[in-house]
């Protein structure tokens, strides 16, 4: 087998866009590793460190927690993780976290390849969350702490505020590729995978 170049790429979109599903695949399909802050801190919270429990509350509420956890997660995997490469979910969120992920990957001789902003309208998103919330108890688990409509109205609002600037960020940098989010996840693949495979190639 030839060496591939590794491809590492962001997710970007609101919450609910789809971007936890969409890694998956990627990583069944194409050996890369999901690096999702949010996965991140919700280990951290169930393990009970204090830094877990300091992030927990924050997280319930629907608020960003700081730029320096969230890049201190993002660093330890970055520089002990080994990959095909690496699909950033959930991460960066601010342009700070932006700046701080383009220097990571610089020190570590790694590029950005393509950044896909998975394009959802906010009724969707509120359902599908909703939805998941509801799956999740009629299954008899629980659901998110912050999948409820109070927290999801502030998710909303942090991504507007803090998340979205990061569009003309990476647009400026010629990065930014925008994809239809709303049709089925098979659908979605195929527009993600396209855009994999022609970084790979280039
Ligand atoms: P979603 O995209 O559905 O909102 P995530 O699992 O990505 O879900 O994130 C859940 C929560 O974790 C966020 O609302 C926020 O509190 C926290 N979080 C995750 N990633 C970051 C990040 N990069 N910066 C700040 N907070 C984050």
């Amino acid at each position: 087998m030839t060496a591939k170049t590794p491809v590492n790429i962001i997710l970007l979109g609101p919450p609910g866009a789809g971007k936890g599903t969409q890694a998956a695949r990627l990583v069944e399909e194409r050996n890369m590793v999901q690096l999702s802050t949010g996965d991140m801190l919700r280990a951290a919270k169930d393990s009970g460190t204090e830094m877990g429990n300091r992030v927990a509350e924050v997280m319930a509420r629907g608020e960003l927690v700081t730029d320096e956890i969230v890049i201190g997660l993002i660093e330890e995997q970055l520089t002990t993780v080994n990959a095909d490469g690496f699909i950033f979910d959930g991460f960066p969120r601010t342009l700070a976290q932006a700046d701080a992920l383009g220097e990571l990957l610089e020190k570590t001789g790694q590029s950005l390849d393509a950044v896909i902003e998975m394009q959802v309208n906010d009724e969707v998103l509120v359902s599908r969350i909703l939805n998941r919330a509801a799956e999740a108890v009629a299954a008899g688990g629980t659901a998110r702490a912050d999948d409820n409509e109070e927290s999801l109205k502030l998710r909303l609002m942090e991504y507007y505020k803090k998340t979205s600037p990061l569009i003309g960020y990476y647009h400026a940098k010629g990065k930014l590729q925008s994809i239809d989010g709303l049709g089925q996840i098979d659908e979605v693949a195929v527009s993600i995978g396209d855009i994999v495979a022609k970084a790979t190639e280039a």
